[in-house]
């Protein structure tokens, strides 16, 4: 008969085995926006809620927003402090019928010579808005030149709509400079945990496993406020708290799925594919549309 201690032992080994793992992948690095918070005090503020927690995130840049030196600087801070950088195209266009191959390709071609120079750069992209292609063959052909050139596709598994809450943060300061923040925060946080539910369960069910998952969120100023609240709520509900870099090491990201529409998270993609999961997929996976009612009820 095992002994009080083992059986309490395995229970700790297995509860440490089981907790789910997510990384921060961060878009749209830009520090021109008009907000609150000046550019180099967001850029703090977002590497210090990552360096408080000691994880590497990984940040794709849309190459338009690097403008001048100062703005190198900045970027560079990223890679100084051991950040992944990564390619999210000049021009953040969404890879529609409006954006030919050649196009997109090219996005990804002059966004790299920008980012080249940048210590922890790698050739790891992140389509705009996770569209993939409006037909297969586009899709296909974007695949088959990004092989070609050593390119992996930086997939977001954990998708969430923090822009829109971000957009609505700003909104309600412009005229209302004094709103209890930490509404924005509850709702954000309530809504992060919400989304890695659905996608983690979702995971579980496709997959039969839980990914190393890669949550989206946006370098804004919600995440400048609120970064460090959401990682230490993960923490405090069980999951492990990762770097961008061991996540993405995770096999599932090496999978190119056939669904159409394209894109979206990897796992919403994954589950179109297998057709089995149809009454628990919405199109678009994420929209401000399903969050707007919420937000308005909650007067924010
Ligand atoms: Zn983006």
């Amino acid at each position: 008969m095992k002994s009080f201690l083992t059986v309490f032992m395995s229970l700790i080994v297995s509860s440490f085995a089981h907790s789910a793992e997510v990384s921060i992948t961060m878009d749209d690095f830009n520090v021109h926006e008009e907000t609150r918070l000046p550019a180099d005090k967001r850029n703090e503020a977002i590497l210090g809620a990552l360096e408080k927690h000691r994880i590497k995130a990984a940040l794709f840049v849309t190459c338009k927003h690097l403008k001048s030196p100062q703005d190198e600087k900045l970027l560079a801070e990223w890679s100084r402090q051991g950040h992944l950088i990564g390619n999210h195209t000049v021009n953040h266009k969404r890879f529609d019928a409006k954006v030919s191959v050649t196009d997109e390709i090219a996005e990804i071609q002059q966004c790299d010579e920008q980012l080249k120079t940048q210590k922890n750069f790698e050739k790891i992209f992140r389509f705009p808005m996770l569209a993939e292609g409006d037909t297969a063959e586009k899709r296909d052909a974007v695949r088959e030149w990004m092989k070609k050139n050593s390119y992996r596709n930086g997939h977001v598994t954990i998708d969430a709509s923090d822009w829109y809450v971000d957009r609505r943060l700003r909104d309600k300061l412009a005229t209302d400079p004094n709103f209890d923040l930490t509404k924005f925060r509850d709702f954000y946080l309530q809504h992060m945990w919400d989304r890695a539910q659905y996608y983690n369960d979702l995971s579980k069910k496709v997959l039969s496993r839980e990914v190393k998952h890669t949550l989206l969120v946006h370098y804004n100023l919600l995440n400048a406020l609120f970064l460090d609240d959401l990682i230490a709520m993960f923490k405090k509900r069980g999951w492990k708290v990762i770097d961008a870099q061991k996540a993405f090491k995770d096999p599932v990201f090496t999978k190119l799925p056939n669904n159409m529409p394209s894109g979206q998270s990897l796992i919403w993609a994954l589950a179109k594919e297998s057709g089995k999961h149809e009454s628990e997929l919405r199109y678009p996976g994420e929209s401000d549309t399903y969050e707007k009612e919420k937000m308005d009820a909650l007067g924010l």
